[in-house]
């Protein structure tokens, strides 16, 4: 299960591909590719009064559900700015990214495009009263703080790696 399951074909010159472990082969024009996970950053947004923003999702994967604004890298796009233009994105609001919190490996399921390993990079950072009130754009259909004993529960959370996101950024203390 990966993102090169059931690549047949050369997509640079159509002939068949040889399925080797972890990548494919094309032997008439020397193409590879390689099945590595897809990067994406997350912010774990707090405010002055240590409350967390959380987005529900407007799409699938996980409709509905309440996720870390945050999303995928582009191709030639540094963590960093990758995880400045997705808060932008989703909420408008314009961050400095503060300490890095962690990795989690987890999937993403593209429907019938098949599913996607991500390792997924979080940062804490902080939101001051001035920068006004966030709002919900792009895939995110609402956003709302969160304090950190009332999180939402595991059922109502995205993905597999949210929670254990959270769990890190509650184990912090508060800043
Ligand atoms: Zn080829």
């Amino acid at each position: 299960m990966g993102r090169l399951d059931g690549w047949r074909f050369c997509p640079r010159c159509a002939a068949p591909l040889a399925a080797v472990p972890g990548r494919v082969d094309c032997a008439a024009c020397g193409f590879v590719a390689w099945a590595n996970a897809a990067p994406t950053a997350s912010a774990l947004l707090e405010d002055s009064r240590g409350r967390l923003l959380l987005g529900r999702r407007a799409r699938a994967p996980f409709l509905g559900l309440w996720d870390t604004p945050g999303g995928f890298l582009e191709e030639d796009e540094h963590p960093l700015a990758a995880l400045v233009r997705e808060v932008r994105e989703e909420t408008g609001l314009e961050v400095v990214p503060g300490a890095y919190v962690g990795c989690w490996l987890d999937t993403y399921d593209q429907g019938g495009a098949g599913r996607l390993h991500t390792i997924n990079l979080y940062w804490r950072v902080r939101v001051s009263e001035g920068q006004g009130d966030p709002v919900p754009a792009d895939d995110v259909a609402e956003l709302a703080w969160f304090q950190r004993d009332a999180l939402p529960p595991r059922r109502e959370l995205a993905f597999d790696c949210v929670p254990r996101a959270l769990e890190a950024w509650k184990a912090l203390s508060p800043g």
